[in-house]
């Protein structure tokens, strides 16, 4: 199968909306990380999706509707708290996860009574949406346990040959997922951490929990307990107060003969002397939006990835570290 990376216009629409309708792929920018879409309401393009990325089967999707989607279609009892957030983060890296009305495929929640809801707020995304006119149940766009992918290019190094369409939208600004926030209860819960905050949502809805996984109960999201986000080369996790042994490790793995880097945000970037940094850049925000183009960039360019944690832990960092923990730790 031949793989187009196509600007998004009307040519590249028609063709997009071709394809979903008769049960094929497209993958298209969102403010997060590229998604890989399928129409939500076709059990065989939903399980396509599985076996393209090689996603286990236990694993639920995120349906994407566009921005005037009714979605009272698709979910049940949406609680006022979430109406509330609704109308200060959407369109926007907010999923929220509503008592399903079963309309959808079953295999989008893997048999879950629930639904996961996304309204990306993405210019090329919304396009495609109101184009193609359907729910697309989409995850990310590359295969499973891999880095998610940020760039059009990002997802062909991935998904060359198994997808016909990738719709190009230049590099997403977010850079990791989603907030998952479980509004099926009297207070919203925050089941993966994302751009949108605890605090945030906290400060719109009065309160917020946050999930722990805890051993020998039901996960309640169950894409939680995966190894995600892993560079294909050997990695190492430290600290900032530990800044100083992964400037030892660069310098043994060196000694060694081996290629190695070391990814860190700017204020640790200024510790590292003389060797090999690739920056993630000097605030939160920027920190989550270059992560996953530098853990690809490290699997290209080292045999080891030595990552140093930011000094900052809260807020955005939140997200960051549960991706950083995953893909170094
Ligand atoms: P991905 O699209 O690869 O970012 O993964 C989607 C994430 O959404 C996973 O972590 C899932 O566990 C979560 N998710 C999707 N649907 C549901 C649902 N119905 N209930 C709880 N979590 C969900
Ligand atoms: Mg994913």
């Amino acid at each position: 199968m031949l793989t187009q990376i196509l600007p998004i216009d009307g040519s590249s629409l028609r063709l997009a909306k071709n394809i979903i309708e008769r049960g094929g792929l497209v993958a298209f920018p969102t403010e997060t990380v590229y998604g890989l879409g399928a129409n939500a309401f076709d059990d065989d393009a939903v399980k396509l999706i599985y076996a393209t990325k090689g996603r286990p089967s236990d694993n639920p999707l995120i349906v994407h509707v566009h921005r005037d989607y009714d979605i009272s279609a698709l979910v049940r009892d949406v609680p006022d708290y979430a109406k509330l957030l609704a109308k200060a983060f959407l369109p926007g890296p907010l999923t929220m996860v509503y008592a399903s009305r079963g309309k959808v495929s079953s295999t989008v929640s893997c048999g879950l009574d629930t639904l996961a809801v996304r309204v990306p707020s993405h210019e090329g995304a919304q396009a495609f949406l109101k184009f193609v006119g359907l729910p697309i149940a989409a995850p990310s766009a590359n295969l499973s346990k891999h880095v998610s992918p940020v760039t059009a290019r990002h997802v062909f190094d991935d998904l060359e040959g198994r997808i016909e369409l990738i719709l190009d939208g230049g590099k997403c600004s977010g850079g990791i997922e989603s907030t998952v926030l479980d509004c099926t209860g009297d207070v919203p819960c925050v089941l993966r951490s994302g751009l949108i905050t605890r605090d945030m949502i906290a400060k719109v809805a009065g309160e917020c929990d946050e999930y722990r996984m805890v051993e020998g109960e039901r996960v309640r999201s169950p894409g939680m307990k995966y190894k995600h986000y892993s560079p294909r080369c050997r990695t190492a996790l430290f600290s900032y107060a530990d800044r100083m042994q992964a400037l030892a490790l660069y310098r043994q793995c060196l000694s060694r003969g081996e290629r190695a880097a070391i990814m860190c945000d700017d204020m640790t970037a200024a510790d590292m002397e003389d060797a090999f940094v690739l920056s993630l850049g000097a605030d939160e925000n920027a920190v989550a939006s270059n992560l996953y183009d530098r853990l690809r960039e490290g699997e290209r360019v080292a045999d080891v990835l030595i990552a140093v944690a930011p000094l900052k832990q809260d807020g955005v960092m939140v997200g960051v570290m549960n991706r950083l923990t995953k893909a170094c730790g």
